[in-house]
Formats: structure tokens, C-alpha cells, sequence
């Protein structure tokens, strides 16, 4: 089932594509695997999947060593700084850097492994109070800052869209995103890339995807609901 489900998931990946003329390589999906046993996980590297992406920190670093070694994981839920050593060194990319001393704490101990960190930075664009995040008039000055910070690389923006019926709804929220991800990254800020944008869900990730999401993060519409 998985591997249906997986395979219809690419289907719709590249009918976005095509529908706006995006090669669909410029798209990573996510296997949003939260909740789900290691058996439905196997199932879907079998089938290709090779990017992963949790919410919490536990699940992530029990679930690592029990699947195959290639398997690029990626920290997509809320992160306590408390749990920071944790991911530094197994997650390939941190896409839910929602705070400045989060990012601080995240040099701090990409400085003591000795390696870099890639993250994202998390926009509330639609300012819900119920999401962490950084509204966009704070994304620019957070950016700056923490571009000083010679462990951590910031390659784009990560938002999560409000929960809609209708996935249209979102399509100004994506649009929004991706002409400010843009514009950061007209000014050139040294050690900041906005290569990656990472948004849409189950819900609306073609939408996204027309709106150009380099990211998708999709988890029921694979696995089945949680
Ligand atoms: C759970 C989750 C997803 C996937 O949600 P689905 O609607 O099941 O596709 C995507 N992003 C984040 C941050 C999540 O926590």
C-alpha cells in the first residue's frame, strides 16, 4: 500500500511540475514518517523513498539505526534546544529553526562535533498564534545574524501553511513565500543560500509545488492517517 501510495504522491509531483514547466528533479519529498512503525518505513525506502522526515527528536534518533545507512533525515517538528545535541550529525537538514537562540544553540554544538549545520528557517506567514516561527519582517535581521555563525548554514525557508479545506486558500501564502525567499537571496548575504523552500503538505503540496516548493513534506498522503 505504501508503495502505491508513494508512487501516486510522484504522479502528482510531476503533473505540478509540468503544469507551470518545473523539471520535477527540482523537487525532494519528504517521507513524512512521524507515528509510523519501521516495517511501513522499510516499505517505502524499498520503493525509493530516501529523505525522511520526522517531528521529534526520539523517534528520529531511534529510528535511524534500525533502516538502511542512505537514508537522509530531515528535522521537520518544533525543536527544544535541550535536544539539540541529539539531532546535530544525524539530520541532514534542521527545517524548523523558529527562534535566534535556537540557532545559537545549534552552532554551539555543530562548533563541539566539529561539522556544519544546515537549516531552515520556519515562517508563521500567515501569522497564526497557534505555529512557531518568524514573521517575515523578522526573517531578514534573523538571517543576518545568525550569518555570522561559521557552523550553521542557512539554505532557505520552511513554513507550515494554515489547515484548509480548500488548498487554493493557500496558494497566496506560497506565492508570498517564495517572492520573499527571493528577495533574501537578491541581497547576497554572505553564508546564507535560499535554495530551499520547503512547503506544501498532504493537503496542498501541488499547490506548493506550483508556487515553487523545492521541499514537499508529505506524510498521511503516503502512509495513510495518523
Ligand atoms: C506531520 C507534518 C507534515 C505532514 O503532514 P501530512 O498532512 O500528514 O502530509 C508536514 N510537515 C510537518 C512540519 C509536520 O509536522
Amino acid at each position: 500500500m505504501v508503495k502505491e501510495q508513494l508512487e501516486e504522491v510522484r504522479e502528482h509531483i510531476r503533473e505540478a511540475c509540468a503544469r507551470v514547466g518545473r523539471n520535477p528533479e527540482e523537487v525532494t519529498l519528504i517521507a513524512v514518517s512521524k507515528t509510523k512503525p519501521i516495517p511501513m518505513l522499510q516499505e517505502a525506502y524499498d520503493a525509493g523513498a530516501r529523505d525522511f522526515g520526522e517531528n521529534k527528536v526520539q523517534e528520529l534518533t531511534a529510528k535511524k539505526p534500525e533502516l538502511p545507512a542512505d537514508i537522509r533525515w530531515h528535522m521537520i517538528g518544533h525543536l527544544q534546544r535541550n535536544k539539540v545535541h541529539q539531532v546535530v550529525g544525524k539530520a541532514v537538514l534542521i527545517h524548523s529553526v523558529d527562534s535566534l537562540r535556537l540557532a545559537q544553540q545549534i552552532e554551539a554544538e555543530a562548533a563541539k562535533q566539529g561539522m556544519g549545520a544546515d537549516i531552515l528557517l520556519e515562517v508563521n506567514v500567515a501569522r497564526e498564534e497557534s505555529k512557531f516561527g518568524f514573521f517575515l519582517e523578522e526573517v531578514e535581521e534573523a538571517a543576518r545574524t545568525i550569518s555570522a555563525f561559521p557552523h550553521v548554514h542557512i539554505r532557505g525557508l520552511m513554513t507550515i501553511a494554515p489547515f484548509v479545506e480548500n488548498p487554493e486558500e493557500n496558494r497566496e501564502i506560497f506565492k508570498k513565500l517564495y517572492q520573499f525567499a527571493v528577495d533574501i537571496g537578491r541581497k547576497n548575504i554572505d553564508n546564507v543560500t535560499m535554495d530551499v523552500l520547503s512547503m506544501g503538505m498532504t493537503g496542498d503540496y501541488q499547490v506548493a509545488i506550483e508556487e515553487g516548493a523545492t521541499m514537499v513534506r508529505v506524510g498521511t498522503g503516503i502512509f495513510g492517517a495518523r
